[in-house]
């Protein structure tokens, strides 16, 4: 029985532990935090429950193929709803579309809004589904190892799709600016420009329009929650409050870390907190990639976050509310080509109390809101007063109500605490995006060419950011761990 020391409790690392102690070895997670989850922790306050960072539950198809892996099914640990409406996007003071829970009933919104469009996104959508068949089901369980993984016959007769971008494609389509907009946002969960994401990747319309938006009951953390408990029975140990310091290599080989200056010797040791920190836990010498090669890499988004308890129900806002009233080309030059804190900027808010009453006091409302900014940018608390003020300032004149007066209390979280909480690089909110040089096997690799025996896992490596990528992520990694002990 191998002992195997896995470094922090994000998704790929609880993922990853669940396949690692399946496969009988000895599995002890370290977070540096005091509750699990990573990104996706979880905040209380005054009878209000957050989730701190994903609240997009999408693609449940990859959720059931893990819970499948060990006998489960998610219904095992959580309950979903699926959201209708999905969500509503805003384009300007009470003007907006909303997108339901079908797609017979999308289609009818786009034909409203551009004659003729609802043809075009069917072709669109099935197209999407062709590449969410090949990626989702297939390609992206392939550890990106050597670049052969991408060569099929499938992704051979697709090879166009790599070197043109998402936003082309909806452009040649479709010329209504808001269906657009529309169009090229599931992608931005990628953490890339829509221009400059390979067409391929349509298959989050797929996930998108074609399989819909679910809410697990209390939230998202109840998956972490649910995932802990699958973990924990299968016998993995988990201990919270353990920043690990530093990773021992003895004649090349990792064989165990300082936690809290206390040495723990392990045979293997598997990191799911942000690739680059965990290089910086060893020598300069045995680190892979250098400053450079981090520096010149395109990351997602960071975010400056709200996490605010209303003392009354908000109107005319869903579950999941987007507001895109202000110029999308704009905000996204100010994230990745100009980075700036932008003058006009897009904003997501979700109210989760809007269908789950666990989530706030009754009559009351929680709300998340989220702006996203570029990694590294000077992050002080006057700026986040003025952004939250900015923000505030657009959602009353857009939905037509008063809130600022009924604000009980607001939380704020932005690239600072990214950094200081996650010792993620620049304070990026999810990982390394996913362009075409950054796919597959161009990503950071699961296993250290350096260091025999120490491992990587989420976001950072493949396949790339999201909850489901990361819950792959765990399973190619153990997959490769498994691999190198025969
Ligand atoms: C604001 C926000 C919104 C998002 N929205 C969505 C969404 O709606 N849908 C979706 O699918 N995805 C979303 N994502 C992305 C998704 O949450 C992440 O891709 C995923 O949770 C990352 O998991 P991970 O395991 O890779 O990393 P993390 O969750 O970051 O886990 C890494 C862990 O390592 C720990 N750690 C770091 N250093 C050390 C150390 N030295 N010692 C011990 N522990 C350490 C950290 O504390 C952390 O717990 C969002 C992310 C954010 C931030």
């Amino acid at each position: 029985m191998k002992k195997v020391a896995v470094i922090g409790s994000g998704f790929s690392s609880l993922a990853a532990s669940c396949y690692l102690a399946q496969a009988g070895n000895n599995v002890t997670i370290y977070e540096k935090n005091e509750t699990i989850g990573g990104r996706a922790r979880q905040l209380k306050k005054h009878g209000f429950t957050f989730d701190m960072g994903p609240t997009w539950y999408w693609m449940p198809d990859v959720f059931e193929r893990f819970f499948k892996d060990f006998g489960k099914y998610p219904s095992d640990f959580y309950e979903l709803e699926k959201l209708n409406p999905a969500y509503r996007v805003y384009f300007g003071s009470g003007n907006y579309i909303t997108i339901e829970d079908t797609l017979e009933k999308i289609c009818a919104s786009f034909e409203k809004e551009e004659p003729g469009s609802s043809l075009k996104l069917r072709k669109f959508m099935v197209q999407a589904l062709d590449n969410y068949n090949i990626a989702i089901k297939d390609l992206v369980y392939r550890p990106g190892v050597s670049p052969l993984e991408l060569v099929t016959f499938q992704t051979m007769k697709k090879i166009g799709q790599f070197f043109s971008t998402v936003s082309e494609d909806v452009r040649k389509e479709f010329t209504n600016p808001k269906l657009i907009s529309i169009l090229e946002f599931p992608v931005l969960f990628l953490g890339a420009k829509p221009s400059a994401t390979p067409s391929f990747y349509s298959f989050m319309n797929y996930a998108d329009f074609g399989l819909g938006t679910f809410h697990p009951k209390k939230g998202m953390f109840s998956v972490v929650d649910g995932i802990k408990n699958l973990a924990q029975k299968l016998g993995v140990t988990i201990k919270t409050n353990q920043n690990i310091e530093k990773i021992i290599v003895e004649k090349g080989k990792a064989s165990g870390i300082i936690s809290n200056g206390k040495k723990i010797e392990t045979d293997i040791i598997l990191s799911g907190a942000d690739y680059h920190h965990t290089e910086t836990l060893l020598e300069q010498k045995l680190r892979q990639y250098s400053k450079n090669y981090w520096n010149k890499k395109t990351f997602a988004p960071s975010a400056l976050l709200f996490y605010v308890g209303f003392d009354k129900k908000i109107e005319r806002v869903d579950h999941h509310t987007l507001f895109f009233d202000v110029d999308f080309k704009k905000h996204s030059e100010e994230i990745y080509d100009s980075p700036k804190w932008p003058d006009e900027p897009l904003f997501y808010a979700s109210f989760p109390s809007k269908t789950d009453i666990s989530v706030a006091p009754a009559g009351k409302e929680a709300g998340i809101f989220l702006i996203p900014l570029a990694p590294g940018l000077v992050d002080i608390p006057e700026l986040r007063v003025e952004y939250f003020e900015k923000i505030i300032d657009r959602f009353e004149k857009i939905t037509n109500q008063e809130v600022r007066k009924y604000v009980i209390f607001k939380e704020s979280f932005c690239i600072n605490d990214f950094t200081t909480d996650y010792n993620s690089y620049k304070g990026n909110a999810y990982g390394l995006a996913n362009t075409l040089m950054q796919t597959a096997f161009l990503r950071p690799k699961l296993k250290s060419k350096k260091v025999k025996n120490l491992f990587f896992t989420g976001q950072l490596t493949v396949p790339g950011p999201g909850v489901p990528p990361a819950l792959i992520s765990g399973k190619l990694v153990a997959g490769l761990i498994e691999k190198e002990k025969k």
